[in-house]
C-alpha cells in the first residue's frame, strides 16, 4: 500500500449521517458474509439483497469474482494478496456504509485476522459477520464452478479447503448451516436479525 501524502486531509462532507438516514428511512450496516468456496455466500446475499430491495432498503452486493475483474484484478490468491485483497473490499465498504447503504460483502475471507480488520475499520457497531457455514464435502460436492475439481486436481494452488486455511469465525452475528436450510430459509434468518437489530422497520 502507498502511503498518502500528509498535505491529504479529509474533507467533511454536507450531508449528515443522521440526514442520509432520515432520508433512507434505514440504517447502514454491513453483512460481511464468510465461508468456503460454493459455500452459498453470493447466492444468500443476493437473494437477501432481493428482499431488501422489496423493502425499499438501498442495498449493494460486493460479489469477490466481480471486484477480482476491476478493482482488484492485480491480486492473486497469496496470503499477502488475500491480505490486500480484504483491505480494498473493506475501505470500499466504508465509503458505502458513509453513503448510507447496506453492504453485503461476499468473499471467502479466509482468515480471522483480516475479518477483525475490517470490522475496526468500519467500526464494529456496522458490521455484521455472517458465517455461511458448509461442511467441506458439501462445497465439493456443489462445485459450481468446478474449481473444487481443479484444486484436487493440482490445477489451482493454495485454494481454501484443499491447501489454504479457512478459520471459521468464533461468535458470527449471524449463524447460517446451508445443508440443512434452503437459500431462502438462510435469507430470511438475515433479514430477521436485520429487523431485531433495528437496521429497518
Ligand atoms: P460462494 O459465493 O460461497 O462461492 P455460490 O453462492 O457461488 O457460493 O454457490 C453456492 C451453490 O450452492 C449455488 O449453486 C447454490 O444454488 C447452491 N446451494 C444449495 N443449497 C444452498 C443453500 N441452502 N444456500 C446457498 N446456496 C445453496
Amino acid at each position: 500500500m502507498t502511503q498518502i501524502s500528509s498535505d491529504v486531509v479529509w474533507h467533511q462532507g454536507s450531508v449528515s449521517y443522521l440526514e442520509r438516514q432520515q432520508l433512507n428511512q434505514h440504517k447502514p450496516v454491513l453483512l460481511w458474509y464468510t465461508g468456503l468456496s460454493g459455500s452459498g455466500k453470493s447466492t444468500i446475499a443476493n437473494a437477501v439483497d432481493r428482499l431488501l430491495f422489496e423493502r425499499h432498503v438501498h442495498s449493494y452486493v460486493l460479489d469477490g469474482d466481480n471486484v477480482r475483474h476491476g478493482l482488484n484484478g492485480d491480486l492473486g490468491f497469496s496470503d499477502l494478496d488475500r491480505i490486500e485483497n480484504i483491505r480494498r473490499i473493506s475501505e470500499v465498504a466504508k465509503l458505502m456504509l458513509d453513503a448510507g447503504l447496506v453492504v453485503s460483502t461476499a468473499f471467502i475471507s479466509p482468515f480471522i485476522s483480516d475479518r477483525e480488520q475490517a470490522r475496526q475499520l468500519v467500526g464494529p457497531e456496522y458490521f455484521v459477520e455472517v458465517f455461511v457455514d458448509t461442511p467441506l464435502s458439501v462445497c465439493e460436492q456443489r462445485d459450481p464452478k468446478g474449481l473444487y475439481q481443479k484444486a484436487r486436481a493440482g490445477e489451482i494452488k493454495n485454494f481454501t479447503g484443499i491447501d489454504s486455511a479457512y478459520q471459521p469465525p468464533e461468535n458470527p452475528g449471524i449463524h447460517l448451516k446451508t445443508a440443512q436450510q434452503d437459500v431462502t430459509q438462510c435469507a430470511q434468518q438475515v433479514i430477521d436479525t436485520l429487523l431485531k437489530l433495528r437496521i429497518f422497520n
